[in-house]
């Protein structure tokens, strides 16, 4: 497994939570809280306006003098948004986060929204990933050459 879209396909819910950008910072962290996922896109007219993440609202609570309550979230977005495409691999993936120091990349296929992939997502996928390959290398060199008679073919 190797691509994002495969990781999306072994996502358990592939519902992408959206927001309006004229909704508040508490509409934001609420739906946040309640989905139990660190960052929201935020669309108007099914178009990415941005993305807004708990990092977000660190730094927003870390400001004083304003409350969620009455911040609309496009105060407080990033507007440019990167994103990633299903045939990205999942190193490439992670190269990106690594280097943009972002932990959610959404991924979009001819200007369509598919998903969001968190850096959790991607280092759990890369560990599924190393098991499988270890358990290969293991069945190799315990049998390299499985015929009729091997360990293998007896399970
Ligand atoms: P994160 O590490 O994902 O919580 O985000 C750190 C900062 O990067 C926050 O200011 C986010 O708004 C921003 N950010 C997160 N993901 C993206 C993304 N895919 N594209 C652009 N900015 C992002």
């Amino acid at each position: 497994m190797n691509s994002i879209k495969e990781l999306l396909d072994a996502k358990e819910s592939d519902t992408v939570q959206t927001i309006e950008p004229q909704e508040t910072v508490l509409t934001a962290v609420t739906r946040m809280m309640e989905n139990n996922i660190g960052a929201i896109l935020v669309v108007q007219d099914k178009v990415i306006k941005g993305i807004l993440t708990e990092r977000d609202y660190l730094r927003f609570v870390s400001e004083r003098g304003r409350t969620a309550r009455e911040t609309p979230v496009n105060d407080l977005m990033t507007q440019r948004v990167v994103y990633v495409t299903p045939d990205t691999s999942m190193d490439e993936a992670m190269g990106i986060m690594t280097k943009q120091r972002v932990r959610h990349l959404p991924v979009m296929y001819e200007g369509r929204l598919m998903g969001i992939v968190s850096i959790g997502d991607v280092v759990k996928q890369i560990g599924r990933n190393q098991e499988t390959k270890i358990r290969f290398l293991e069945d190799y060199i315990a049998d390299p050459y499985p015929g009729p008679n091997s360990n293998q073919a007896k399970g």
